[in-house]
C-alpha cells in the first residue's frame, strides 16, 4: 500500500493527509476519485439533482476584488429582471420537472430588496404550486431578512466564504466594514440558527492561495458542519483588481485539475452532503462539470435566466453557455449527464441528506 492509499483508508484524514492528496500525482489522482466516487455512490447514489438557476440582477453594491459585476465595474450594462421573467424563469424550472431553482443576484440590502424577494418568493409559489425548493444566493443580510425570506418558502441558503484564511480574504476584498469576514461568518450562523439548508464554498486557485490554504478551506467547511457547498475555480476577470496578479496564476488546466481533487476530498470528509458541480469547471473544460459529477459533485445548475440578459452576468471571464437557449440547456445537460452514468432526479427536491441527519427529519 503507497501513502496515498493508506490515507484512502483511513476513516479520518488529517490537515497533512489531505496536503498529500491535494498534491497527488495522476496515478494516485485516479485513486482518489475512484475513492470519492464509491463514497458518492454509497451515501448519495448516482443521482445527479437540477436546480434551475436564475441570475435576477447583477446590479451589486460590493466592490470584490475577483468578480467581473462588481459596483466598481463600470464597462457592462446593468440589469434587474422584473418579477414577471423570474416567474417565469420558475415556471419553466417547475413544468420542467426540475423540482429546484436556485436564485442568485449581486449583494444589495435594505427593506425595499427585502420586501420585493418576499413578494417574489409569493408569486413564485403562487405559479408553482408551492412545490419547488428555493435556494437563494443573494449575499449577506440580517439575520431578520434571512428570517422572513425562509418563512416565505426559501429553504436553502448559499453564501461562500471564498477563502476561510482571514489574511487571504483581506486580499481579496477591500478591508472595510461591507466586506467584512467575521461577518460573514456571522451571516452563515444566522442562516443556520434560521433553519436554511446552509451552503458555503470557495474559489480554487487564487492568487495568494496555497495548498494549506485549501486543506484548511476544507477542514473549515467540515468544522461549520456545512449542508451544501458549491466550490469552483477562480477564473480571472480583465476588469477586476485581481487581474494584475494573473501571472502568479496556475494554469488554468491546473486550477481545473485542483478543483476537482477538492470536490473529491470533501466528498471523502462529507460524505452526505450536496456538491454543485460549478458552471466555472466548464468555462475551463467542456466536460468540467460531468467530470466533477464523477467524482463526488451530485448537483447540477441549468441556466434558466432568459438568454437577453445571461453575457452581462459575467462573474468571470469565458462564461460557458451565455448564448444557450433555455431548452438548448437542459437538453445539453441531460445528454452530458447520460453519459456519467448518473440518474437525474426529476421531480425530486434532492434535499441535502446532510441537513435531513443533522435536523433528524426523514429525507
Ligand atoms: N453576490 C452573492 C452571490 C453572487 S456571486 C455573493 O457574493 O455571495 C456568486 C459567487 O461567484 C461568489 O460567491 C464567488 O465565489 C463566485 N465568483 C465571483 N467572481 C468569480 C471569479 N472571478 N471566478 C470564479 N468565481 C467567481
Ligand atoms: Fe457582488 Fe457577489 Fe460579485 Fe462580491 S461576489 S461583487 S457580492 S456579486
Amino acid at each position: 500500500m503507497n501513502v496515498i492509499e493508506s490515507i484512502l483508508s483511513k476513516d479520518e484524514l488529517t490537515r497533512q493527509d489531505i496536503t498529500l492528496l491535494l498534491q497527488a500525482n495522476d496515478e494516485d489522482k485516479a485513486k482518489l476519485f475512484a475513492k470519492s466516487a464509491e463514497v458518492k455512490e454509497k451515501h448519495v447514489g448516482k443521482r445527479v439533482y437540477f436546480r434551475g438557476l436564475i441570475e435576477m440582477s447583477n446590479i451589486c453594491s460590493k466592490n470584490c476584488y475577483y468578480c467581473g459585476i462588481r459596483s466598481g465595474n463600470q464597462n457592462f450594462s446593468r440589469y434587474n429582471l422584473s418579477d414577471d421573467e423570474v416567474v417565469d424563469a420558475a415556471r419553466y424550472s417547475w413544468e420542467n420537472n426540475y423540482a429546484s431553482i436556485a436564485i442568485q443576484t449581486g449583494e444589495v440590502c435594505g427593506s425595499a430588496f427585502t420586501q420585493r424577494i418576499v413578494n417574489l418568493l409569493k408569486k413564485i409559489n403562487a405559479a408553482t404550486n408551492s412545490e419547488l425548493g428555493i435556494t437563494l444566493s443573494m449575499g449577506e443580510q440580517t439575520e431578520d431578512t434571512y428570517r422572513e425570506w425562509f418563512e416565505n418558502g426559501a429553504i436553502r441558503y448559499l453564501l461562500r466564504i471564498e477563502s476561510s484564511n482571514r489574511e487571504l480574504y483581506s486580499k481579496l476584498h477591500p478591508n472595510n466594514q461591507t466586506h467584512d469576514f467575521d461577518k460573514r461568518i456571522e451571516c452563515l450562523r444566522s442562516l443556520r440558527r434560521v433553519g436554511y439548508q446552509v451552503g458555503s464554498g470557495i474559489m480554487v486557485g487564487l492568487p495568494f492561495q496555497t495548498i494549506d490554504n485549501l486543506a484548511d478551506d476544507l477542514l473549515w467547511l467540515k468544522e461549520m458542519d456545512v449542508d451544501m457547498v458549491g466550490l469552483g475555480p477562480y477564473v480571472e476577470h480583465p476588469d477586476t483588481p485581481l487581474y494584475k496578479y494573473q501571472n502568479m496564476l496556475l494554469p488554468l488546466e491546473e486550477r481545473f485539475a485542483l478543483s476537482l481533487k477538492v470536490i473529491a476530498i470533501l466528498r471523502i470528509l462529507m460524505k452526505d452532503i450536496n456538491i454543485v458541480a460549478p458552471t466555472a469547471l466548464q468555462a475551463i473544460d467542456k466536460l468540467g462539470r460531468e467530470k466533477a459529477i464523477k467524482i463526488g459533485a451530485n448537483v447540477v445548475m441549468p441556466n434558466v435566466t432568459p438568454g437577453l440578459y445571461r453575457n452581462d452576468y459575467k462573474l468571470y471571464d469565458n462564461k460557458p453557455c451565455v448564448d444557450d437557449a433555455v431548452d438548448d440547456c437542459k437538453k445539453c445537460l441531460e445528454a452530458r449527464i447520460q453519459l456519467t452514468g448518473d440518474e437525474i432526479g426529476y421531480n425530486e427536491h434532492g434535499n441535502s441528506k446532510h441537513f435531513a441527519r443533522r435536523t433528524k427529519i426523514v429525507p
